[in-house]
């Protein structure tokens, strides 16, 4: 899919450096997991846009007041063929896997893990966090590693002064941690104006946290995703304010996305669902997602397939 709307405007008369083409991504809440459900704000996949380079899905949330909301209960739930990034600005958060990982998340810090061929996970805040605010991301892996073994990472980058600002880089740069297409993930704090070269075979989004801010001349509202196409060769940000600039060469792939497994076709999905159906009820004679060690809760049932065919996008 592409977009052509945003190039019916042309500027005249520009002093300052050529602005790059922005699309502004709205947010829609979302209900996400569990019985009790925490709203979210969600950017992608939207109908106009369902990837910025291998990103594939963009959960924004907070700061709530964890009194009010209860925070963060989800259940085991299981992925595939993707990565989840998860990455604070307050709280913690407590992660448990099916290849038996136990760590927390907190803010700074990333948490990265790749589903791979099949993984299960449950994310509970903890009992002292007051304040849950944060993104919850996936990156869609490329065919040629989908159906690579599960595993988990936890880095914790340097905060680095920028002119105008701090960044912090968790994915990419020089991130080690492992990627399977070429990634960028970065928070960055701005104290007034920023201003990045960017990788112009890569595309970008920028998530507005605290703003407004101005991204190469067009304002993003917090929660708001600015997009920002391959070819674009730098980003002038105007706060103050915090985001966080995902990017990554195009995919080149189409991807299909239903509840939390991402694939390629209908029948491989739903034969995603029926297994991960088949462990929930125990009645599996092989294992793909497995059990979380140490959560001891129920967990999540896969919601009904669609009765109409599920198709791929990107
Ligand atoms: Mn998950």
């Amino acid at each position: 899919m592409s977009n052509v709307e945003s190039t019916s405007q042309l500027m005249q008369c520009q002093t300052e450096a050529p602005k790059a083409q922005v699309e502004i991504l709205a947010p829609r809440d979302v209900p996400l997991g569990g019985l009790r459900a925490m709203p979210v704000r969600r950017t992608l996949p939207q109908r106009q846009r369902s990837l910025i380079g291998a990103w594939c899905f963009c959960d924004h949330y907070g700061p709530e007041d964890v009194a009010v909301s209860g925070g963060m209960h989800v259940a085991p739930h299981p992925h595939t063929g993707l990565q989840t990034v998860s990455w604070l600005f307050s709280g913690e958060v407590e992660h448990r896997d099916s290849v038996g990982s136990h760590a927390m998340v907190r803010p700074g810090e990333l948490n990265l893990m790749t589903a791979g061929r099949g993984i299960a996970h449950s994310e509970v805040s903890t009992p002292s966090t007051t304040v849950l605010h944060g993104l919850q991301l996936w990156v869609a892996l490329p065919e040629s590693a989908r159906f690579t073994e599960p595993t988990f990472e936890h880095y914790v980058p340097q905060p680095v002064s920028i002119p105008g600002g701090t960044m912090l880089t968790f994915l990419g740069g020089d991130s080690p941690v492992r990627t399977f297409t070429p990634l960028l993930g970065a928070e960055i704090r701005i104290d007034d104006a920023v201003e990045l070269p960017l990788d112009p075979s890569f595309e970008h989004g920028v998530l507005v946290d605290a703003g407004p801010v101005s991204v190469n001349g067009t304002d993003a509202a917090p929660s708001e995703l600015a997009y920002l196409p391959v070819g674009t060769e730098a980003v002038h940000l105007r706060g103050p304010g915090r985001v966080a600039l995902l990017g990554g060469a195009p995919l080149g792939e189409q991807i299909l996305m239903w509840w939390n497994f991402v694939g390629r076709t209908d029948a491989e999905v739903r034969e995603y669902r029926a297994q991960w159906q088949s462990e929930f009820e125990r009645t599996a004679t092989a294992t793909q997602f497995g059990v979380v060690p140490g959560y001891t809760g129920a967990w999540i049932p896969a919601p009904e397939v669609p009765t109409t065919a599920l198709r791929p996008r990107g």
